[in-house]
Parts: C-alpha cells; structure tokens; sequence
C-alpha cells in the first residue's frame, strides 16, 4: 500500500468512534479470581446493591465470603426499593487486616451507606458522597461518643450544618433491622448517638466500634461469621 493510503486508513480508523454503550457498563468487565474462594459484590451502579464509587470496584476492593454475598443480595431484595451502597468490602487475597482498617480483608465485612433524604424530607436515591464522610452528626454535643476525637488521630469534622441533606431514619432503621436479622450477621457497628435514635438501644447485634476506630456515623460496618 503506498504511503498516503496507509495514512489515509490510520486517520479513519483514529476519527472512528465506538457506538455509544445503551445501558451504563458494569465499572469492572471481569472481576480477578480469588485464592480465599471470595466473590466480588456487584458492580453496576444502577443496581440495586451498588458501590458508592467506582474505586470500590477498579481497585478490587469488593469481595465478600458467598454468604456474606447471599445476604447482601437477600437484604437488598427484601428492602425493595432503596438501593444499598457499598464502600469498602475485601481484597481478593482474603488476607486481614486490610489497612486502613483494622479489621475487612478476609471478606467477613463490609460498609455500607446510610440512607438520606433532602431538607424536604425527599428521599434521596444515594449518598450525597460517593465514599465516606457523610456524617450525620450527634443532635446534641452530650451525645458525642469520642469528645476528643478518635484515639490517636484527628477525629474528622462534622459536616456544614446548612447541607442540603440529611439522614434519613426510616430508611436507614430498616438496613440495620433487615440485617441483623440474618444468622450470618454476627454485629453492626454505628455510632451510640444513631444507635439510640434509630431504636436499637437494647439491641446486642449494634455495637459501638470505639473510639480507635473510624466514625460510624456515615456509614454501618457490618461483621458476618
Ligand atoms: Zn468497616
């Protein structure tokens, strides 16, 4: 082929644009296997059991033991509705801890988003951030679990108060109820402040996870057997 053609050729090939995708990809095509017999959570964001960010997937930072998976799958179906969000899960290595946590690696836990509404009391269908940080602060300072931060690090700040988002009680009680009524949640950590406000006061599954840990107030660890 002369010169000028294979130029010509390399120039379409290069203007040519893929079809645009109908349907929102899953953000991971094959998820890498697991040596501790681990499976990844789901990845479509538009599922009804969904990472908050897409890091959660890219960085194969989703797996759960097959019957963490089970339940995860079983809770979202029985919520029918509000979409569960996940954060951090396992690695695939099964290895723990998995830093910066002291505890997920083995694929015995994951986190979970909170649900919100907005200041008119509308649902919102996801986290107002695509991760951590979305606190639901303590309605009153006496309530305040760790006053002087967490142990050993700065204790993150709450939230402005004039955000246009707010916790969303109903919904986030009934994550936690439909949770710790599986066998195979074996506890939930929450900060005490939305232990008690959510009604679970007497409940022995939902613990404090104390104040070395990371705030539990924008997010629910749960620990499976
Ligand atoms: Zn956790």
């Amino acid at each position: 082929m002369r010169r000028w053609a294979v130029l010509l050729v390399l120039t379409l090939a290069a203007c040519e644009k893929a079809p645009a995708p109908k349907t929102l990809p899953n953000l991971r095509e094959s998820a890498p296997p697991s040596p501790a017999g681990l499976a990844p959570l789901p990845c479509d964001a538009k599922g009804s059991l969904y990472p908050l960010h897409q890091r959660y997937c890219r960085d194969d930072l989703n797996f759960v033991t097959p019957a963490a998976l089970k339940v995860l799958t079983s809770a979202a179906k029985k919520l029918a509705g509000p979409r569960i969000g996940y954060m951090d899960a396992s690695w695939p290595s099964g290895v723990k801890p998995m830093p910066p946590h002291y505890s997920h690696g083995d694929g015995r836990q994951v986190d979970l988003a909170l649900f919100y509404e907005d200041r008119q009391g509308r649902p919102l269908d996801r986290s107002p951030v695509a991760g951590y940080g979305a606190y639901e602060p303590p309605r009153r300072e006496s309530e305040r679990a760790c006053p002087g931060g967490a142990r050993g690090k700065q204790e993150r700040p709450d939230p402005p108060r004039d955000r246009n988002w707010r916790l969303d009680e109903a919904r986030t009680k009934a994550l936690v109820s439909a949770l710790i009524a599986y066998p195979a949640v074996r506890r939930v950590f929450i900060e005490p402040h939305l232990k008690t406000r959510l009604g679970f006061a007497g409940e022995g599954k939902v613990r404090f996870a104390g104040c070395g840990a990371a705030r539990h107030d924008d997010h629910i660890h749960v620990d499976f057997y």
